[in-house]
């Protein structure tokens, strides 16, 4: 295999952004809708024909070259766990306005109502951030019934609901490891590389204000008194959501040339590392997504070199 270089993947979708993306990928910005780039991606977008798929340079889809060589691509164990699927979706993501608050089911809610393999679990890699305040908002802080948590939705009072959440103040360099089903939301201006399980599953608690009318389209089909059940209520608090984030140097700061990222919870669904060659590091023969962040470099295989 060669190193590929994959082109900008902008959706369009219901929130504003993406032009912190177009910046990030030195091309204009042409849709004030765009807030999500995916990358390498063999997944789409729930309900768009086809948006979401990586395209290669040849002009195939990189769902379709896996399919034809899936060993070449995820390697020999990968294949005989998975067949052609990647397990992996990532993005950049530039919110222009707040995320509004939701949700990702899991894989057992995903298998059991949508006949789907993939629940949503993800994790946020802070790159850069602007604005005054950028923050997230993660798990609540008490437990809230489910009769409560739908008479919030009900009523889409926004308010109550960001408030019973914990809200984080976040800087370039935090990570957050995200277990499906935990209520969150982004504030603008907070531009991340997230990596998530390959499924497009969300359930919006909150759509008051965006381009989209939940009460329809925000439970996936099965109606809110299902789809909210695949929500922790739980309280996330203290150790728990101290284990959520993991604060690292930005680039320019952490000397070490490889840094895992997540805490060992997400190595069920995915890891990231921050890559810092000096001069160069060995990467481990595997499907990986590459975002270079910083400073340029090659990337070399046995067979051809790419500089980036
Ligand atoms: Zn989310």
């Amino acid at each position: 295999m060669s190193p590929i270089e994959l082109a900008p993947n902008q959706v369009h979708h219901f929130y504003r952004g993406g032009e912190g993306i177009a910046r990030f990928r030195g091309i204009p910005s042409t849709d004030d809708h765009a807030p999500e780039d995916w990358v390498g991606s063999t997944a789409t977008m729930l309900g768009a024909d086809g948006a979401g798929l990586s395209a290669l340079p040849d002009g195939r889809l990189l769902r379709d070259a896996i399919a034809d060589d899936p060993v070449a691509y995820l390697g020999p164990s990968h294949t005989a766990q998975y067949s052609t699927d990647p397990a992996l979706l990532v993005k950049l993501l530039d919110p222009g306005e707040r995320l509004p608050v939701h949700f990702h089911p899991d894989g057992t809610f995903a298998r059991r109502h949508l006949a789907l393999a993939h629940g949503k679990t993800e994790a946020w890699l802070i790159v850069e951030t602007q604005g005054e305040r950028p923050t997230v908002w993660l798990g609540f802080r008490e437990d809230v019934d489910l009769g409560e948590l739908t008479r919030w939705v009900d009523r889409q009072d926004s308010a109550t609901m960001l408030d019973a959440l914990n809200e984080l103040p976040v800087a370039p360099g935090d990570c957050f490891f995200v277990p499906a089903g935990l209520p969150h939301a982004i504030s603008e201006g907070v531009f991340l590389v997230e990596l998530q399980e390959p499924s497009d599953l969300t359930v919006l608690l909150e759509w008051t204000g965006f381009d989209i009318d939940g009460r329809r389209d925000g439970h996936l089909g099965l109606g809110f008194d299902v789809a909210l059940e695949g929500a922790r209520r739980s309280a996330v608090r203290g150790d728990e959501l101290a284990k959520r984030r993991q604060r690292t140097a930005t680039v320019t700061e952490s000397r070490q040339v490889a840094r895992t990222l997540l805490p060992s919870a997400a190595i069920p669904f995915f890891r990231a590392e921050r890559l810092r060659p000096a001069p160069a590091v060995s990467l481990e023969a595997a499907f990986a997504i590459l975002v270079v962040v910083d400073g340029d470099g090659t990337l070399a295989t046995e067979g051809s070199t790419v500089r980036c």
